[in-house]
């Protein structure tokens, strides 16, 4: 079985979390990948893409 991980690291582009160090929400949920760019090794968590956009970019968070 082949693991998406293992042809590289996905980051969260949020709060930095991956696919083996995934954050927890406030519901006690592992997050999940709301959006993935592969070629550039990042992501967007689903607890990160609830925040403000602007938030994000305020702080250096979003390419
Ligand atoms: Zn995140
Ligand atoms: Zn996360």
């Amino acid at each position: 079985m082949i693991s998406e991980t293992e042809c590289g690291q996905i980051q969260c582009v949020g709060c930095g979390c991956t696919d083996v160090n995934a954050c927890i929400d406030l519901g006690g949920n592992r997050c999940r990948w709301a959006a993935v760019e592969e070629e550039e090794g990042i992501g967007l968590c689903t607890n990160c893409a609830v925040k403000p956009l602007d938030q994000l970019i305020a702080h250096g968070l979003f390419p």
